[in-house]
């Protein structure tokens, strides 16, 4: 039954997987939400994509600009690198990739999600994330490294 496998890559039916969220129903998880926006795209469903902007953003959306990007796309395939939750914060981080004139193309970005009234929405996206945040001391040179090395910053991690 692989014509009615789920276009987020999840193995799932869609009956079972993207389908209720974009008829509506809640996502159960924040990650379960980013992959059904991914299939709306898959589907120029971009009404689902538009409702599940957290109101901050929501006047910054220009559907006329997704709903290009939907057409235009050859969306191939969605990989979702790492999901975090926390309460009713959540955070996705994922590999679109597509092919747009010709060309093979990824979209990497770390998304934040936040749950409102029980529905998961999403809030923010940095595109091409640059690796874990970090916390960033500062360090004198010749202080015990913060490691716990029991070395000297310079001598350690420092170097
Ligand atoms: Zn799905
Ligand atoms: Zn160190």
């Amino acid at each position: 039954m692989t014509s009615s496998a789920c276009p987020c890559c999840s193995g799932l039916p869609f009956e079972t997987c993207c389908g209720p969220i974009l008829a509506g129903a809640p996502a159960a998880t924040a990650e379960a939400l980013m992959r059904s926006r991914y299939t709306a795209f898959v589907r120029h469903d971009l009404d689902h994509v538009e409702r599940t902007h957290a109101p901050e953003i929501r006047e910054d959306f220009n559907r006329a600009e997704a709903e290009r990007v939907a057409e235009e796309c050859d969306w191939q395939r969605l990989d979702v690198l790492r999901a975090t939750e926390e309460g009713d914060e959540g955070t996705v981080e994922f590999l679109i990739h597509f092919r747009r004139d010709g060309q093979d193309m990824r979209h990497h970005e770390r998304a934040s999600f936040r749950r409102i009234d029980g529905q998961w929405l999403y809030s923010a996206g940095e595109v091409n994330p640059k690796g874990e945040p970090r916390r960033v001391v500062k360090v004198g040179r010749n202080e015990p490294c913060p490691c716990g090395s029991g070395k000297k910053f310079k001598a350690c991690c420092g170097r």
